[in-house]
């Protein structure tokens, strides 16, 4: 159903399909429209390989578990193992760059959040780590300097910059590093600006990192 493999420049690539290591409240505006504090110290999460769909037409929601938001993301396909790394490895590390919705289930993770619950249920479930295609390295210029709008229903939702990161990709990769190793086929989604928001059944939506990726694909019920 959600048949998915890592593309890099229009090539599907060979890289296995691997864990989603994610950060929240990596922007600080995002922080604030959620009433989350900033925290002091990297927030992360993982997806499963299982959570991978293709943004291409289609975005399965599971509209019976309640809302669900998008969150549009960086993402990074990693390309080299990385264990303790610093951040010159991890710049050699990132075979591709894409964009990812990281689609939460707010009711679900407010209930969870308000009980001290793992984030599983709300961010991990089948289909939950929607991502284009990914551009190779060399495509873009500064990482930190990239545009990620989201527009719904041809209305814009999202518009932020990455220069607005609380952790930028270097250090949060070598961040991350310490506690998990990132293999090749591992993706990294470096957390969403502010303007999230739920989705409905037939909902239109474009994605876009900055001219490199556009994207596009209408909301349908799992
Ligand atoms: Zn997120």
């Amino acid at each position: 159903m959600h048949q998915y493999s890592h593309f890099v420049d229009g090539k599907q690539s060979d890289l296995p399909l691997g864990k989603i290591v994610c950060v929240g409240r990596n922007y600080a505006a995002h922080a604030r429209e959620l009433n989350n504090p900033l925290p002091t110290s990297p927030v992360l999460f993982i997806k499963p390989s299982t959570a991978l769909a293709a943004i291409n037409s289609e975005i399965i929601v599971p509209t019976a578990l309640g809302e669900c938001h998008f969150e549009t993301e960086m993402s990074l396909l990693i390309g080299k193992k990385l264990i303790n790394c610093g951040e010159d490895e991890a710049a050699r590390a990132i075979k591709g760059v894409g964009l990812s919705l990281d689609l939460t289930l707010r009711d679900i993770q407010q209930d969870l959040k308000d009980k001290g619950l793992p984030w599983e249920k709300a961010k991990a479930f089948d289909g939950a780590c929607p991502s284009s295609a990914f551009v190779s390295r060399a495509q873009l210029g500064d990482l930190q300097n990239q545009q990620i709008r989201l527009y719904k229903n041809g209305q814009i939702q999202q518009d932020g910059n990455t220069s607005d990161m609380v952790n930028p990709v270097l250090s949060l990769l070598a961040y991350i590093s310490q506690f998990f190793t990132l293999l090749p086929g591992d993706i990294v989604l470096t957390g969403t600006p502010s303007g999230v928001g739920p989705l409905q059944v037939g909902d239109k939506l474009v994605l876009e990192l900055s001219d490199a990726i556009h994207c596009k694909g209408e909301v349908v019920s799992a």
